[in-house]
């Protein structure tokens, strides 16, 4: 059991929350993260002595299951209209655009990607210089020559960079390039990383492991927020599941559920769901329709020569033609592109 204190909590208030706890001789530990204090609390302490405590303790004190997500949770709800992430606003209906390549591989082809982006509305251009391959000889990105090719091109075709970092120790280097930090799916649960994210002024989009559970995943992203850091997007990249169709799955039933559970914006990535371009457009389809609040889509002018995910990525002219449809599914959910 915890009792956090809200935000806006006087640390004397905590001192005297502190003493009535050691006086009524209750175990406890005392944690604080960030913006956050809170006290754990034996989960065997009885209702008459919570209620007690409760009394006591003269301070706004919310008390809950430790296990479950709490600052995600939809008793927030009025952070949903107030999310403001570099210049996207929840409350606009604008969806959340993310497209390009895989791994940036060079200048020319990320302008070339940039240029089609733009073009179909995009304000986000992601790629990654930091790579999580599974197989340690395949290509692991550019690393900061990538970092610097990525921001060259944000900044001339006015987008917003979104970059993955693998590492802590990266960290400080990937948010001096990005606007945006990027941890994918391999890292969801690696704790002293998303708490040096939470610890950023920067937003963070955290993708879902493909084999966690949708409470682990609003936990991860409690990580971030109990540093302080509430500019936190969820991305779905589909889990593992049996003998699927396409690479993994994208549920939508999962996708209402978390926009009943949490205020965080959730992002859909059809393109690492699909690991196949032809299902790319079935997903992103859905995706809009199930009420996701944006899509992060890989696109490649040479799909067949990217440096990694070949299979997925859209050809441009695909893309296009993808928008074009989107954009009219768009229309009927009340939703907008651009
Ligand atoms: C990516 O976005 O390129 C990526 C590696 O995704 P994920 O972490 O979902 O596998
Ligand atoms: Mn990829």
């Amino acid at each position: 059991m915890v009792i956090l204190f809200a935000e806006k909590s006087k640390p004397a208030d905590i001192a005297k929350a502190k003493k009535i706890l050691e006086k009524a001789e209750v175990d406890f530990i005392f944690q604080k993260s960030g913006k956050n204090s809170a006290f754990v609390l034996p989960a065997s302490l009885s209702q008459k002595k919570i209620e007690e405590i409760k009394k006591l303790v003269k301070v706004e004190v919310i008390f809950l299951n430790e296990k479950q997500p709490f600052l995600s949770s939809l008793r927030y709800i009025e952070k949903r209209k107030k999310i403001k992430i570099l210049n996207w606003k929840w409350e606009e209906d604008l969806l959340f655009f993310a497209v390009g390549p895989c791994a940036v591989e060079n200048e020319k082809v990320l302008e070339t990607i940039a240029k089609t982006a733009k073009k179909c509305g995009a304000k986000i251009l992601r790629g990654g210089s930091f790579k999580p391959r599974t197989s340690p000889y395949s290509f692991q990105g550019l690393g900061e020559k990538g970092l610097k090719i990525h921001r060259k091109i944000c900044d001339k075709f006015e987008l917003f960079m979104m970059s993955e970092v693998l590492d802590r120790s990266d960290l400080p280097l990937v948010s001096s390039y990005s606007d945006i930090i990027q941890i994918g799916s391999r890292n969801m649960q690696n704790f002293p990383l998303l708490k040096a994210a939470g610890k950023l002024n920067k937003p963070v989009l955290l993708k879902r492991n493909f084999g966690s559970t949708r409470e682990e995943f609003l936990l991860a992203a409690e990580y971030i927020l109990s540093e302080g850091n509430d500019k936190v997007i969820l991305c779905e990249r589909g889990v593992r599941v049996f003998n699927p169709a396409a690479k993994n799955v994208f549920d939508p039933a999962s996708l209402q559920k978390f926009k009943e559970e949490t205020w965080l914006p959730v992002v859909v990535d059809p393109s690492h769901s699909a690991g196949d371009f032809r299902y790319v457009g079935t997903i992103a389809k859905s995706a809009i329709v199930a009420g996701a609040d944006g899509l992060m889509i890989e696109i490649h002018p040479e799909p067949q020569k990217a440096f990694s995910d070949d299979q997925q990525a859209l050809t441009l002219s695909d893309f296009e033609k993808l928008v074009a449809e989107l954009k009219k599914i768009c229309q009927a959910v009340e939703k907008r592109i651009e």
